[in-house]
């Protein structure tokens, strides 16, 4: 299972009661943020569930209201005692920005690695030094802790939706350990996905497990216009957030000029992308109660809900 709170859920300014873009997201006692606006580290203390175990930041692009919480936020990790590598990936551009940003907390206790990507698809696997990303490897998808994936959005800055898959492990079966011959010694390594060489034979994993079991699937999309990509990239998701930068149908001519979204939009990308549920966010200032706009999503999406500072979710897989 995984647990998420949404930290922030305000965009372009941050508002006594709605901090900027945030979603904090705990696995396996490990954790990962989406973006980091103002007032992320703030939530973050409100939320109270520490600062040490983050391991990777996913930014979405470098708009402020994304990653101004940054540098604040990674000084007080640094004063939480975390002395393991955290990895910051975003997009284009994403490199030169945290260089800057960085200038301003010149002695932090740990390092700093900046990926910066486009589309791709990565497994990653949390450990004792913090978090490891390696190519996906097709062949052994389920036995990763996380797959994230990327793709590009449609922005007034080069910006990128996530979804991260959580791999369930096919079911282990005895008896078809015995009837293959597996020695029981081997079993456990087996079930961990690892084939093992055994007094010159090798044993796969295969030969113990069977069956696929969908695992938990969560995505992650602001700030955009509704594009075509978006359907397939989130298809399936139990959880889907997105932006709803505006609720009121007669905003469609800002949405379009400043790149965002209506909720009606999101409500139909989560329609057409058969997710479980549609969380919206990134509300505009303007908007002193979104909820006031909700029947516009509702209509389209009938689970949706309107998102509000540190709403907490769990996962479990289904
Ligand atoms: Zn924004
Ligand atoms: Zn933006």
């Amino acid at each position: 299972m995984l647990d998420l709170a949404l930290l922030g859920t305000g965009g372009s300014m941050p508002m006594p009661e709605r901090f900027l873009s945030s979603l904090l997201i705990k696995y396996k006692g490990r954790k990962i943020l989406i973006d980091c606006g103002e007032g992320t580290q703030v939530s973050m203390r409100l939320l109270k569930w520490g600062f040490k175990s983050l391991d990777l930041i996913l930014i979405s692009h470098c708009h402020g209201d994304h990653i101004l919480g940054l540098p604040g936020l990674l000084t007080t990790i640094g004063n939480a005692g975390r002395k393991e590598p955290m990895v910051i990936m975003g997009p284009q551009g994403i490199s030169n920005i945290m260089k800057g940003l960085l200038t301003a907390i010149p002695y932090l206790p740990y390092d700093v690695h900046i990926a910066e990507v486009s589309e791709l698809s990565i497994m990653v696997n949390f450990n004792d030094n913090g978090v490891e990303l390696k190519e996906l490897d097709e062949g052994n998808k389920s036995h990763g802790d996380l797959i994230i994936s990327t793709l590009e959005l449609d922005h007034s800055s080069p910006c990128i939706g996530y979804s991260l898959y959580v791999p369930r492990r096919p079911k282990f079966n005895p008896q078809k350990a015995i009837s293959n011959g597996v020695p029981k010694k081997l079993w456990k390594s087996l079930q961990e996905g690892k084939p093992v060489t055994y007094e010159g034979k090798t044993f796969e994993p295969s030969m113990v497990l069977e069956g696929k079991r969908k695992g938990i699937k969560l995505s992650f999309i602001t700030d955009t216009r509704p594009i075509a990509t978006i359907p397939d990239f989130i298809r399936g998701s139990q959880l889907f957030i997105c932006e709803g930068t505006y609720g009121d149908e007669k905003d469609i001519e800002r949405a379009i000029e400043n790149k965002h979204m209506l909720f009606s939009e999101a409500a139909r990308l989560a329609y057409e992308g058969e997710v479980e549920e549609l969380l919206l966010t990134h509300f505009s200032p303007v908007m002193d109660k979104p909820e006031k706009y909700a029947e516009n999503a509702l209509r389209i999406f009938p689970n949706t809900t309107i998102g509000y500072d540190r709403l907490i979710r769990r996962l479990n897989y289904p």
